[in-house]
């Protein structure tokens, strides 16, 4: 009965975040799709990050390990986009240990396309649980590990990231998986923030400035 309720939840979930994703593309921020590559007026990016526990209840990295990744976002972000990134509370740190405890499904979770069919599951329904709001904010959560991947993202089907340690550690993996989820797709350019490895550069190309700046996690208040 638990499994066909998390299908329900997960479903319902996935249709009203392409419902706000269509109506903030075509609507609230069409200036965005359209000219977002001038750039203009600076915008908004709010995030949390959320540590999970290990099944023995010690924090998988500490807030101060991704400090290093909140420095390159922030700089990438608002260089590329002009979009300052914040944390979800003014005044709060940006990242924060999670006092519940995590299920074994959620601690290590699958990577890519079977992510998707862990958001109609336990995983799915326990990170929407632990969001840290509506619509807007991306709240990006540290897992013990994501299959064959150091960071993964549904892109906008969510409202949600995940980093494994070595993400969480990593200069740029926060930074890409939030523009996964602000619409970005993968691009074979290596000097580019959506080249799909580690060693990647931080340049972004016009049109990606459209589509990060006229997405519903990008906004002027
Ligand atoms: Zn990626």
């Amino acid at each position: 009965m638990e499994e066909i309720w998390n299908g329900i939840k997960g479903s319902t979930r996935i249709i009203i975040k392409i419902i706000t994703e269509t109506v903030h593309r075509l609507v609230i921020n069409i200036f965005d799709t359209l000219f977002g590559f001038l750039n203009w007026p600076e915008k908004k990016l709010r995030i949390k990050i959320v540590i999970l526990q290990d099944p023995q209840a010690i924090p998988i990295v500490s807030p101060a390990d991704l400090d290093t990744a909140i420095k390159y976002a922030k700089r990438s972000f608002k260089k590329n986009f002009n979009t300052r990134l914040l944390p979800y509370r003014s005044r709060q740190p940006f990242a924060e240990v999670l006092q519940r405890k995590a299920p074994y499904e959620v601690l290590y979770t699958k990577g890519s396309i079977s992510a998707l069919w862990e958001e109609f599951a336990i995983t799915g329904s326990f990170f929407a649980s632990n969001l840290s709001g509506l619509f807007y904010p991306v709240t990006a959560f540290v897992v013990l590990d994501i299959d064959h991947a150091s960071g993964c993202s549904l892109g906008p089907l969510t409202d949600y990231v995940t980093l494994d340690p070595d993400g969480a550690k990593s200069d740029s993996t926060l930074a890409h998986e939030i523009a996964h989820a602000c619409g970005l797709w993968h691009l074979t350019s290596k000097s580019n923030l959506l080249w799909r490895t580690s060693g990647r550069g931080d340049e972004v190309k016009w049109w990606q400035k459209n589509i990060f700046r006229s997405s519903r996690h990008v906004t002027y208040w």
